[in-house]
């Protein structure tokens, strides 16, 4: 079986299902993105319609690709405050 996902929410916190696949996976392949500096991106910023951070909110929020932007780690903590 095959599954494919996010691992972690906006706020860095492993989704309920992402946390079950990964405790019985038996093979873990990650999807390279890129962030804005050129490293790798391992984070997923949500954003308000001005691109600022959102710190809080529910878990899931369907929105449009403006809603995220991916980030590495460092660049991730810093907008996170
Ligand atoms: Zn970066």
């Amino acid at each position: 079986m095959l599954c494919y996902g996010l691992r972690t929410d906006f706020q860095a916190e492993l989704f309920p299902g992402s946390a079950a696949l990964l405790g019985i996976a038996d093979a873990l392949i990650e999807l390279k993105a890129v962030c804005e500096c050129g490293r790798k991106s391992s984070m997923n910023l949500r954003v308000d319609e001005q691109g600022n951070a959102v710190k809080a909110g529910a878990q899931t929020e369907i929105g449009g690709n403006d809603r995220y932007v991916a980030l590495c780690r460092k660049h991730f903590m810093e907008k996170m405050g």
